[in-house]
């Protein structure tokens, strides 16, 4: 297994990945539109103990965007790393922090029907309207 490494924007936080990257999705829903000031996040889910701070943990905030969700961020720059569940080990990272090939693909788009009206999809990939499993 290939150790993964990121950073954000500032450089502040840098932090290791040591565990497969499972269900990589490009998320279209309003909540990822907003916080990454994007079309869409592309994100997977990874095992929360798998995700490891080498710096600047210190710098890492939270916004509690759901009941039993919080979305992690630098305080600094503004980079959103991932999202922490309350009752899940795994955490939902955003793959846009990477520094290294993950060499994964991204499987599916997911909330389409909450899609950013000026953004089209042009690939084949499936499209789910709602997270199935
Ligand atoms: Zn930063
Ligand atoms: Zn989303």
């Amino acid at each position: 297994m290939k150790i993964l490494k990121g950073s954000c924007f500032c450089g502040g936080i840098k932090y290791e990945i040591h565990g497969p990257l499972e269900e990589v999705l490009n998320c279209h829903c309003s909540d990822c539109r907003k916080a990454h000031g994007a079309a869409f996040r592309t994100r997977a889910s990874v095992n929360g103990s798998d995700f490891k701070f080498i710096e600047g943990e210190n710098l890492l905030k939270e916004y509690r965007s759901k009941v039993n969700e919080a979305r992690c961020f630098c305080s600094r720059c503004g980079s959103a790393l991932f999202t922490r569940f309350d009752h899940s080990e795994k955490i939902g990272f955003a793959l846009g922090t990477l520094d290294d090939d993950p060499e994964v693909a991204v499987g599916m788009h997911l909330f389409v029907s909450d899609k950013a009206p000026w953004y089209d999809i042009v690939d084949d990939l499936p499209q789910y309207d709602e997270f199935s499993g």
